[in-house]
This record gives structure tokens, sequence and C-alpha cells, in this order.
């Protein structure tokens, strides 16, 4: 396998109120972990209102084409490539993908990220985003194990 990462940014289009929104939001995890798992693919989708912030590793040849499928989805806009480099190893290896939508609770790990306020995604690098979605990773396992 020729291990890649791709990073990439783009505008929520999502539309409706909170509730469809986050429905609609759901139905794109749950279809992304469905064919990642089917093409040995795995990484983190954050999400606010606004935008989206993707990260993909797999084979090269497979995540090129999700990306490529994913970059007409009529739910988002400005689909912008930050990264596309080979890996040594994957970094969300038993995630087929996260989705983490941004809530107040979480407001310290994005600080430590050096995001104040609301997401500008032109001033983030790559390895901002793969490190912020690493961290979130770690905070929905934490909440997860305080609830079972
Ligand atoms: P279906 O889900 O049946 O979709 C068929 C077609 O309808 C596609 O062209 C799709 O784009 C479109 N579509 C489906 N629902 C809607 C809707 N509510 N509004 C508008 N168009 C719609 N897919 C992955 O496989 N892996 C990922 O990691 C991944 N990440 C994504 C991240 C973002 C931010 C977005 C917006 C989409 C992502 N997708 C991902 C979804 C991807 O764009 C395709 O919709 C999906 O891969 C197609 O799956 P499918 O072949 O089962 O077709």
């Amino acid at each position: 396998m020729n291990l890649h990462q791709i990073v990439y940014y783009s505008r929520n289009t999502v539309g409706g109120d909170t509730r469809s929104m986050l429905q609609g939001l759901r139905d794109i995890v749950s279809v992304s972990q469905k064919n990642n798992s089917r093409d040995g693919i795995t990484g983190a989708l954050i999400f606010d209102k606004t935008w989206f912030l993707q990260v993909l590793e797999g084979d090269v040849t497979a995540i090129t084409r999700t990306y490529d499928r994913i970059a007409k989805d009529a739910r988002h806009g400005e689909v912008t490539l930050m990264k596309k480099e080979p890996i040594s190893e994957r970094r969300f290896a038993d995630w087929s993908m996260g989705g983490t939508m941004r809530s107040p609770e979480m407001q310290e790990i994005f600080l430590n990220h050096g995001i104040a306020g609301a997401i500008d995604p032109t001033k983030l690098d790559a390895g901002t985003v793969v490190a912020l979605a690493q961290d979130l990773k770690a905070f929905e396992a934490g909440r997860k194990a305080s609830v079972a």
C-alpha cells in the first residue's frame, strides 16, 4: 500500500435549522464510515456551522478517488486541498471516519491550537488540522469512557 494523507477544508452548505443540519451531518458521517471501511480509508472530520476540516488516510489511489467524489458533493463548497503527502503510519487507524461537531466544551482544545474564535481555515496549516483532530479524538474517547 502506498500510504498517503489528504487534508482539506471546505465551506459547509448543509442547510436547514440546527436539527436538520445535524441530521445532514450525521448522514455524511455514516455514509463516510460505510464507504471508508470498504476502501481501507481512515480519518477525521471536524465541522462547525461554517466549515469542514477533514483528514483522509489510506492508499493514495483510494483516497484520491474518495477526495474527488467528496469535492463534487453539493453539501459543501470552496473545497481546498491543504496537503496530499506520503505518511509512514496512520494517525486515525481505528477511525473509518470520526465526526466531531465543534461544541463549547471543546473550546480549550481549539484554543490550544490557536483557534480562539471562529475557525478561519485560510490561517490554518495541515499539521495543525491533524493535531487538532487527534486531540478531539482523544476528547471524544474520554467522553465515551466516562458515560460507559
Ligand atoms: P449516496 O450517499 O447514495 O449519494 C449519491 C449522490 O447523492 C452523491 O453524488 C452525493 O454527493 C449525493 N447526495 C447524497 N445525499 C445528499 C444530500 N443530502 N444533499 C446533496 N447531495 C447528496 N464519502 C466517503 O465515502 N468518505 C468520506 O470520508 C466522505 N467525507 C465527506 C465529507 C464531507 C464534508 C462531505 C460533504 C461529504 C463526504 N462524503 C464522504 C460523501 C461523499 O461526498 C459522497 O456523497 C459519498 O461518498 C457517496 O456515497 P454513495 O456512493 O454511497 O452515494
